[in-house]
Order: structure tokens, then C-alpha cells, then sequence
């Protein structure tokens, strides 16, 4: 038998089209997400093998249009010039060909393979809509083919049609040249000549293609040109003069004559094909739009939906939770009792369970949260909550859609941050993945419960509601300084896209719950495994026995005596010389070293080194405070880590206790959540929001405590 042959497909299409669906049908779990290279639009690959083909299958990010005006349109282009897929298919929403059809035609100009799939065929045909297809076929010279991409029909037709075109590649293909009237035309002649003289110049694109961009004035295919020496500035230059001359002659610039020349030939198109005029497929979208996006209705019903979608976070995936918490103390309880008293035993309970079983209780919760969002944003909904809030978001220089990240801010910044993949906008997504931190998530709560019991008693809740309120304030504050600075270059002005309101499937919803998740459990149980070995490396070494010696010695000998002050003493002196070893550990030698930083804040260097090792997760900060004040285990010291931190020796004041809630609330959240933004926003971005977020915590918390100081709180 021959090898099997290989071949790369390419999905490109307007957003909403049904493209992941298709994707998603044609490569079942298959997939890997990934990101296009330098930019932060998601890039999706299949892989799967139909009728002796490998195919590599890449669902492009969705695109009105293929100029250089937004990163997505250049990824996609990019992708079709340079890595040449053997086939692309079109995705077409059935229902809204005229839009669509403006991509074809650019597809279509770029010469490559195409197969234009009409998707959405149920919607379409149950508008009582009919299509001439086989007109269509030779108007394009592309095969064209029907799809119900969510319930996975049509999709071995459209894989036939993709290894037809393939293999009779010749016959099939025809190239349509779309005229954009004389002026233009004649231009476009002149200049394709120039360019396929000097065939270095422009590489894999398409003369013609090449000469249509430089019409339109657009930027990337200009800056590739002037890197190119003499014969690309006469290019340049001559297009420079085409311009002006259709200027003049067509009273408009050429970039308008090319998109009406297009709209032409679509019009022209859709006389020849549409047999039956579509019936109007919004109009239950629009009934169900007159209520939810209703001026004064839309707010209480989306805050019900938000509220509902949180308790079923906390309430659904407590459940799960219980269960695998139970686990996790099991197995480190049974491994504890097996294993032989070692270093080894105690880096996999203290280390890996202690450190890597915290993070994944929460993948219950983390799943019911994705699959309620995912839910949302399927039907439609989460478009119409964005159109609320944009008129909220615009105070804080952004737009509506920054509103959802904004709020998953408020459960976990991880995905919050991976959720600014929506927005259409770079600056928009830098600027949201900046102040999502802010939102104080579901990990510092842990914190102010602890802290605020402490300290405030009966006013615990105030103050912690109090919290909540600053993080909010800082974002908005921080969220118009930012824009008003670092983003001065607008918000992408942009129409919110409002699709039809669809009923979800199941298998849409478990792709897009399990792809998150499926990234929470790799990425974060990496870097979580890690910095918990290495957490606990530090807590344990440099090991000198001698140091705790004289305590061992006397422990033993209370031991022997047995009398209840006796085994209470012994308790006594475990906890000191837990303390003794933690001091001289490498973090207790970290937190002597932060004392002078934190100091000015009130804060002790127990509180120092909590804050540090918050780096890997807030809920840690907790935890951390009980190892450094030696309560963790009760029975060991006989009082509780609250009574323990309020304790007048250890010398925190509820002053300080405040400052430090609120430097945990500003500052960079976690080992995680700095990596998300890392990924979203790039490495620079990343080092900023570290140094910002440390910056504000340490004045805003110094500025608390001294002032606080000053009129007497303290
Ligand atoms: P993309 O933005 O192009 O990737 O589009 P998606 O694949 O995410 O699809 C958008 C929505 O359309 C989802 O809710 C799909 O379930 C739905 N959808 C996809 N294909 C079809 C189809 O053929 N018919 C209908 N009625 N809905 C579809
Ligand atoms: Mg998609």
C-alpha cells in the first residue's frame, strides 16, 4: 500500500459562520490550541485521516475582509500567501450570503483553492430560501457545498469535495477576475506588469493581488514593498500617482472604488442565484432582543443570569470539590502512614499533594464556570450583555465587550485573562488583561477571611466587602490612567456584532468547556507541581540538625515523663523548634531580608514571607502564615493561627492587619495568572503589570498604614 498522502485544509470565514463547528466536526478531540506566532489570536490545528489522507486541517481566525486593519484579517492572510494550504474552505453563514460573499471574492482574488461551503443549510432552507448552487459553482469556478456544521452534516460531502478539487485540481479551478471599472482596471493592469518583472519583490502573493493592495493603500504590503530597493519605490511610486489619478478621476479614493466593485459583483452574483429571497431569520432574535437588551429590563435580568451562573459555580462545583478535597486528604494521610519518615516522603505529602491537590479542587468549580459561560456565549447572550455594558465600560476607556473578563476577574483571573481573546482589539486586550487582576478574585478571599476574623470580629464583613469595593475603584481608576496614557490610540471603533440567538449543542458546549479546562489542568498543574517542590525545598532547607538539637533532647525526656504538662510541654516545644527550623530555612531568610521593604507597612516579616509565596497562589499567603506562626496543626500549639496573629507579642495592629488585606488585594495575583498574561499580552506587558500592581500595592498599603498611623488609628 502507498503511503498515506498528506494534505492541509484552511477554514476562513466570518466570525459566527460556524467555522470551530466545522472544525470541530471534522477533527472530533483531535486538536491543538495554540497561538499564532507573535500575536495573541488563537490558533487552532486538527488532525485526521479521511479516505488515505492525512489532513492537517487550521481553523483561521474570523474575518470580514482580508486587509491589514486588524490582527486577525493579517494572521489569516498571512497564513493563506505563506503557508499555502492545498485547499481552502470558505465557511459561509447560509443565511447572510450577501455579507459573506465579500470574503469569497477576496479569497477568490487571492488565488487560492477554494471550496465554498454553505453553512447553516438549515436555517437557510427553513427561511423557505432556495439557492441556485450548480449557478453558483460556475460563477466562481469553485465547488460549492451544504452544511449543518453543529450537527455534523454535510461534512463528508465537503471532504469529498476537498479531495476532488485536489486530485482534478486543473479542470476544476478557474481564476474570476473581478472588474473594478476602466479606471481602475487599466491602473491594475499596469501595475501587475511592474510587479511580475520583478517576481523577488512579492514572493508567493499574487501580482494582481499585490497591485489591488497597494490601490487600497494598505499599510503591510506597503512596508513589505519599501524594504525592496529601487524597482519597489518606482512601484511605490507609480502607485502613489494611480491613486491621485483615480482620485480625480472617479471623485473617491481607489480603496472605496475597489469595495464598491466588489459589492457589484456580489449583487450581480446573487441575482443570478437567489431563486427565493431569504425570509428574515432575526425576527425571533429580535423579539427575544426587545426584552434582554431592553433599556431598563436587560440590567436586572443580566445580573440575574450572572448571579445564577455564580451559584452554580460555588454550589454545583462544591460537590465535586468535597470529593476530590476528601481524596487528596486521603491519599496524603495514607502515604503519610506508609512511607517510611524520609525527605522523599515528605516532599511528595508536604510538597506535591499539599502544593498541586489545593489547585485541583478547583477544577470542578473552574468547569461549571466555563461550561455556564460557554453556554451563554453559544446562545448568543453574552453579545447582548456586552451591548449593555458598554455604555459603563466606556468610562473606563473600553468598550462593552471588556465587561466579561472583567467580571470572571471577580472568580479567577486565569481564565478572565483568557477570556480577553474576545475582544477584537490589541490595545483592547492588553488594556483588559492590565486591570482583570484588580477584580479581587475568588483566591483572596481566603485571606480577608482569615485576617478579617483576626482583626475586625463583627466588622469582618464590612471590611471585607469594603475590600471588594477598593479593587473595583482601583480598576476603574487604573483603567482610565492606562488609557488615557499608555493606550492614548482610541478604542477600536467597532459595531458590536450581534448574532441570532441558537439554541447550544451538547457537543459544542463540552468542546469549548474541555478545551479550558484542558489548559487549566496542563498549564497550571505545571507551574503549580513546580513552584510547590520548590516551595517546599526552600521551607525545608538548608537542613541542620544541630540547630534544633538541645529542643529534640528535651522533647524526649518530656516525653518519657508522660503527664499531661508534660505532652504539654512537648507541644511547646515542637512548635519552637518548627519555628527555629523555618527561621533559619532559606524563606525565613528571604523574609529577614524583605523586612526593611515592609516594614514602612506595618507588616512583620511572617507577613513578608507569606507575601512572597503568595506568588504562587494567594490561597498559599494563608497557609504560609500558619507554617510561619506555627499553628498549622492545632494540637501542636494549642491555639488557633487567629488567636495566634492577634496575639499583642507578635505586635500586628488592625491597622497593619488592613494594610496588609489590601496589598494582597493590589498586588500581582499569582504565579499563573502571570503567565496568562504573559501568553495574552506578551513578555513586556507581563514585567509591567508585575511592577505596576507591586508599586500600587506597596503605596497604597504605605499610604494606609502612615496616614492611618498619623491620626491615631494605629
Ligand atoms: P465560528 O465563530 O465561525 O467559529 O462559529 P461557531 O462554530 O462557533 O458557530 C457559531 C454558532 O453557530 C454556534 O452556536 C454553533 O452551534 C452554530 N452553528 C454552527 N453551524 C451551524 C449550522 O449549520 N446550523 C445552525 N443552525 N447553527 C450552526
Ligand atoms: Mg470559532
Amino acid at each position: 500500500m502507498a503511503a498515506a498522502k498528506s494534505l492541509r485544509i484552511a477554514l476562513a470565514g466570518n466570525p459566527n459562520s460556524g467555522k470551530t463547528s466545522i472544525f470541530n466536526s471534522m477533527t472530533g478531540a483531535r486538536q491543538q490550541v495554540g497561538n499564532w506566532p507573535g500575536v495573541t489570536v488563537e490558533k487552532k490545528l486538527g488532525f485526521f485521516t479521511y479516505k488515505g489522507y492525512d489532513i492537517e486541517v487550521v481553523d483561521l481566525p474570523g474575518t470580514y475582509s482580508l486587509t491589514a486593519y486588524s490582527v486577525e484579517e493579517r494572521v489569516a492572510r498571512t497564513y493563506l500567501v505563506e503557508e499555502k494550504p492545498d485547499v481552502v474552505i470558505h465557511v459561509v453563514d447560509a443565511g447572510n450570503i450577501a455579507r459573506n460573499l465579500y470574503l469569497t471574492v477576496q479569497l477568490l482574488e487571492l488565488g487560492v483553492d477554494l471550496i465554498v461551503d454553505l453553512n447553516m443549510w438549515d436555517e437557510f432552507t427553513a427561511c423557505g430560501s432556495e439557492l441556485d448552487c450548480d449557478r453558483l459553482e460556475t460563477l466562481f469556478g469553485s465547488p460549492v457545498v451544504q452544511t449543518v456544521g453543529h450537527r455534523g452534516i454535510g461534512i463528508d460531502d465537503l471532504l469529498d469535495a476537498v479531495i476532488k478539487l485536489v486530485e482534478e485540481r486543473a479542470e476544476q479551478h478557474r481564476h474570476v477576475p473581478i472588474t473594478y471599472g476602466s479606471h481602475v482596471d487599466d491602473v491594475l493592469t499596469e501595475l501587475t506588469g511592474l510587479l511580475e518583472a520583478t517576481p523577488d519583490l512579492i514572493g508567493n502573493y499574487p501580482a494582481r493581488w499585490v497591485a489591488i493592495k497597494l490601490l487600497e493603500g494598505d499599510s503591510e504590503i506597503r512596508k513589505r514593498l519599501s524594504k525592496g530597493g529601487e524597482s519597489a519605490r518606482s512601484i511605490l511610486d507609480e502607485a502613489e500617482r494611480a491613486t491621485r489619478h483615480i482620485g480625480v478621476a472617479t471623485k473617491s479614493d481607489p480603496e472605496k472604488v475597489i469595495s464598491e466593485g466588489r459589492y457589484g459583483y456580489i449583487e450581480g452574483t446573487l441575482k443570478e442565484i437567489l431563486t427565493e429571497e431569504p425570509a428574515d431569520r432575526m425576527e425571533l432574535s429580535r423579539r427575544l432582543d426587545s426584552v434582554f437588551t431592553h433599556r431598563y429590563l436587560g440590567y436586572p435580568i443580566f445580573f440575574a443570569f450572572v448571579w445564577i451562573l455564580f451559584q452554580m459555580t460555588f454550589r454545583i462545583g462544591a460537590i465535586p470539590m468535597g470529593w476530590i478535597d476528601a481524596f487528596v486528604g486521603w491519599l496524603a494521610g495514607t502515604l503519610a502512614a506508609t512511607l517510611p519518615e524520609s525527605q522523599l516522603s515528605s516532599l511528595l505529602v508536604d510538597g506535591v499533594i499539599g502544593g498541586v491537590g489545593s489547585v485541583i479542587v478547583f477544577l470542578p468549580n473552574i468547569m461549571v464556570l466555563f461550561l455556564g459561560i460557554a453556554f451563554l456565549e453559544d446562545s448568543g447572550y453574552m453579545a447582548r450583555a456586552a451591548f449593555l455594558m458598554d455604555r459603563v465600560m466606556h468610562a473606563l476607556g473600553l468598550h462593552g465587550k471588556s465587561f466579561i473578563p472583567l467580571l470572571m476577574g471577580f472568580g479567577c483571573s486565569v481564565p478572565a485573562i483568557m477570556a480577553t481573546r474576545t475582544l477584537e482589539s490589541r490595545r483592547d486586550r492588553t488594556l483588559t488583561t492590565l486591570i482583570v487582576p484588580l477584580m479581587s478574585c475568588s483566591a483572596r478571599l481566603p485571606v480577608y477571611l482569615l485576617i478579617g476574623g483576626a482583626f475586625f470580629a463583627e466588622r469582618a464583613g464590612t471590611v471585607v466587602f469594603v475590600i471588594y469595593v477598593l479593587g473595583i475603584v482601583a480598576a476603574i481608576l487604573i483603567g482610565r490612567l492606562f488609557a488615557s496614557t499608555l493606550f492614548r490610540s482610541a478604542p477600536a471603533p467597532f459595531v458590536m456584532e450581534l448574532p441570532p440567538y441558537r439554541l447550544p449543542t451538547a457537543k459544542g458546549l463540552l468542546i469549548h468547556t474541555w478545551e479550558r479546562s484542558r489548559i487549566y489542568l496542563q498549564k497550571m498543574g505545571g507551574v503549580i507541581l513546580a513552584a510547590s517542590v520548590v516551595l517546599w525545598f526552600l521551607g525545608a532547607y538548608p537542613q541542620n540538625p544541630g540547630l534544633t538539637e538541645s529542643l529534640e533532647h528535651e522533647i524526649a525526656e518530656q516525653r518519657a515523663i508522660g503527664s499531661v504538662a508534660a505532652l504539654e510541654k512537648v507541644s511547646e516545644l515542637e512548635a519552637d523548634a518548627a519555628a527555629l527550623r523555618i527561621e533559619n530555612s532559606y524563606i525565613g531568610k528571604a523574609g529577614q531580608f524583605v523586612e526593611p521593604v515592609i516594614e514602612p507597612l506595618g507588616f512583620r516579616w511572617e507577613m513578608g514571607v507569606s507575601l512572597i509565596t503568595g506568588f504562587v497562589a494567594k490561597e498559599v499567603v494563608v497557609s504560609t502564615l500558619g507554617v510561619l506562626y506555627h499553628t498549622g496543626v492545632e494540637e501542636v500549639s494549642g491555639r488557633s493561627l487567629v488567636e495566634a496573629l492577634r496575639d499583642p507579642a507578635n505586635g500586628i495592629t488592625p491597622l497593619a492587619a488592613f494594610a496588609f488585606m489590601v496589598f494582597v488585594l493590589l498586588y500581582t495575583p499569582c504565579i499563573v495568572t502571570i503567565v496568562a498574561v504573559r501568553r495574552e499580552a506578551g513578555t513586556g506587558w507581563m514585567w509591567f503589570s508585575i511592577a505596576y500592581q507591586l508599586a500600587l500595592a506597596w503605596l497604597v498599603s504605605f499610604g494606609i498604614y502612615q496616614v492611618g498611623t498619623l491620626v491615631g488609628l494605629g
